[in-house]
């Protein structure tokens, strides 16, 4: 049993929006959530969901959805049949056209219920052509009362034929003190929330997921090995073959944090650094890097990035490998 899923607190102004345009009946058929990783368009996708399957009367006046009621009681135990997930069979992998088809076929009967159907299809990048293609139809023309709900982290790798026929919600990264108030109790202490939250661009769920992890503690030491291979006292080769035990994603989202860190105090913006607490190891890189150096490995951690996410099964010490050397170049 899960609970009935409510918006995060830095979400309120969006959730308003969404929840009148309910009441109005202005809510469009299809709708894409946009953003970064991290700032919880799942959670809000799922919210919406359970408000809009939601019987009680009350619904609106509370901005909620009851809890209570059938419908609620079967969305917590996560099988209302009018409520469709759509998501890779494997993490990473594509979604398939015969999940897409079995959806249009599911659609195409009436609602089990005398409400909403909702469909959640996330992330949306992870649609093969084949299977977008499959979902277009439905898309345009869903039925009497069925919402689709898109999530993606890069509505830049969608198909615009899917974008076109969606309506755009972007969700941005929150205020500071918007999110505080919530990470702070989480974390237990103000000064260390503040510096998860830096460390992770604002991204409240990121900064979360950097609570959790033992591989934030590594942080500075990882710092130190790039100053090591700038000083010439670490092999690029070797320090590529420790980085293979590091979650790579993470990694290299801290690469681009750090690289951006570094413009910063190269154009002498130091109060807005991202990471203050490495401020020492940082000034000292800035020093010995030029802007053109700087801006150069940003790019390369990027495409990095771009690789290891693709289906394409990277190899990754050559990866690391290429990156390192590059930097020891810089
Ligand atoms: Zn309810």
């Amino acid at each position: 049993m899960g609970d009935i899923a409510v918006p995060y607190p830095w979400q309120q102004d969006y959730w308003g929006k969404l929840i009148g345009a309910e009441a109005e009946k202005h809510l469009p058929h299809a709708l894409m959530f946009v953003g970064q990783q991290g700032v919880g368009k799942n959670r809000i996708a799922q919210a919406f969901a359970h408000y809009l399957l939601c019987d009680d009367d009350g619904k609106n006046s509370q901005a909620r959805a009851c809890g209570f009621c059938k419908s609620c009681q079967l969305n917590t135990a996560g099988t209302h049949p009018d409520l469709k997930m759509i998501e890779p069979e494997e993490l990473g992998k594509a979604i398939k056209i015969d999940q897409v088809r079995a959806l249009v076929t599911s659609i195409q009967k009436t609602a089990q219920f005398d409400g909403y159907r909702v469909v959640i299809i996330r992330p949306a990048e992870a649609l093969n052509i084949a299977a977008a293609n499959a979902l277009l139809k439905t898309l345009e023309e869903p039925g009497e009362g069925t919402v689709l709900l898109l999530v993606t982290n890069s509505v830049s790798a969608l198909l615009p034929t899917i974008k076109s026929r969606c309506q755009t919600v972007s969700f941005n990264v929150p205020a500071k003190e918007k999110v505080l108030p919530w990470l702070t109790p989480i974390v237990g202490d103000a000064d260390q929330a503040l510096h998860l939250l830096r460390a992770a661009s604002d991204c409240p769920l990121k900064a979360l997921e950097f609570l959790d992890s033992e591989w934030f503690g590594k942080r500075a030491e990882t710092l130190q090995d790039l100053l090591a291979i700038q000083a010439g006292t670490m092999d690029p080769l070797r320090l590529a073959k420790k980085w293979l035990d590091y979650p790579i994603l993470e990694l290299m989202d801290w690469l681009l944090i750090w690289s951006v860190d570094l413009l910063k105090l190269q154009t002498g913006v130091n109060e807005r650094v991202n990471n203050p607490d490495l401020l020492p190891f940082l000034t000292t890189l800035a020093g010995q890097l030029n802007s053109d150096s700087a801006i150069s490995f940003g790019d390369k951690v990027g495409n990095v990035k771009r690789e290891s996410m693709s289906s394409a099964n990277p190899n990754k010490q050559l990866l690391l490998e290429d990156l390192l050397l590059q930097w020891q170049d810089a």
